[in-house]
């Protein structure tokens, strides 16, 4: 079974999903660092969704999806493929709406993603990144099971989802000249734009892609979806190899631009945030920031937005990049 509405979300979607949210989703601080202004010669704002539940954005929008579910789903539960933080948001939502859930995860995945899975009571199932399609696996347990499967970006309810989150930023800091989002399949980005869209129409919206994988940047520029191999970067949670039918045209139509970040620029965000910030964030959620301070975007005298994604990642792993 799959999920019937294609429609693609507006504003209005954004809005019902922040009321579902309500008392669910943590309202996530908004920090700022005098030494990230100075040197950016800007003021920024960072919203730390590294401290939203689960440890990431995909809480919302997995939660506001599985909200919606009938009594029938809910009954069969819900089956999602995921490099880590949707499998998380997932588990976490199911239990919470009392479902069972089967999570499909690439045997790779970090330590601390694939335990805080399971601890959440989802069934993990694994598979290799690199030669197995794993749509394809999660298509086939999905119809075995009778499960409803919820993709991590490309579905209306998961895109507004994740838009609640620069909603909240654009209620909390008017005025902002410029937001940077991180880009993966693009759901965070697209409910981003719808929000912004609506509630600060005057600030630029800027997707950030790793180096490695700069297929929205491509697509962007195209204006058709460019899929690409799966990119090797240490933003694992931006390894997808393509925009999604419903995320690529919100992107095409309210972006103001892509940009991209090496990983070395990753590892400079990630020890900006430990050492001035006193906060733990995965490399994938420094891309936002690392696109901010090297994206060659001028952002000088502007107040900036910077949208942290998410904060799971092995301390040992993050350990040895700042070592380096
Ligand atoms: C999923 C994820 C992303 C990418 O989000 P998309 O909606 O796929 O673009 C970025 N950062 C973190 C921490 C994530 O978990």
């Amino acid at each position: 079974m799959t999920l019937p509405s294609l429609t693609p979300p507006n504003y209005d979607d954004v809005a019902a999903a922040a009321h579902r949210l309500k008392g669910m989703a943590h309202r996530t601080p908004v920090l700022r660092s005098s030494t990230a202004d100075e040197r950016q010669g800007a003021q920024l704002f960072f919203k730390c969704e590294n401290l939203q539940r689960t440890g990431a954005f995909k809480f919302r929008g997995a939660f506001n999806t599985l909200a919606q579910f009938t009594d029938e789903q809910r009954e069969r539960g819900v089956l999602a493929f995921s490099a880590g933080n949707h499998a998380q948001a997932i588990a976490l939502s199911a239990r919470l709406l009392d479902m069972p859930a089967v999570i499909v995860m690439p045997e790779d995945a970090p330590a601390a993603k694939m335990a805080a899975t399971r601890d959440y009571g989802a069934q993990v199932v694994t598979y290799n990144r690199y030669t197995e399609d794993r749509e394809a696996i999660s298509r086939r347990l999905a119809l075995e099971r009778g499960m409803t499967l919820v993709p991590p970006f490309d579905h209306p309810h998961v895109i507004a989802g994740q838009g609640t989150a620069a909603k909240e930023l654009f209620e909390e800091v008017p005025d902002l000249d410029y937001l940077f989002v991180c880009v993966g399949g693009g759901g965070l980005l697209a409910g981003s734009l719808l929000a912004a869209e609506a509630l600060a129409p005057q600030c630029r919206v800027v997707g950030v892609e790793p180096a490695a994988g700069n297929d929205g940047q491509q697509s962007f520029k195209a204006g058709h979806v460019v899929q690409i191999p799966t990119p090797h970067t240490i933003a694992d949670g931006a390894q997808t190899q393509a925009l999604g039918q419903l995320t690529f045209p919100i992107i095409q139509r309210l972006a103001d631009d892509m940009v991209t970040a090496t990983d070395e620029q990753l590892v400079e965000s990630l020890r900006f945030f430990a050492e001035r910030m006193k906060i733990v964030v995965e490399p994938t959620g420094a891309l936002a920031f690392a696109g901010a301070q090297y994206g060659n975007v001028d952002i000088h005298g502007a107040r900036v937005g910077i949208l942290i994604s998410g904060g799971n990642v092995d301390l040992s792993r993050l350990a040895r990049f700042l070592a380096d």
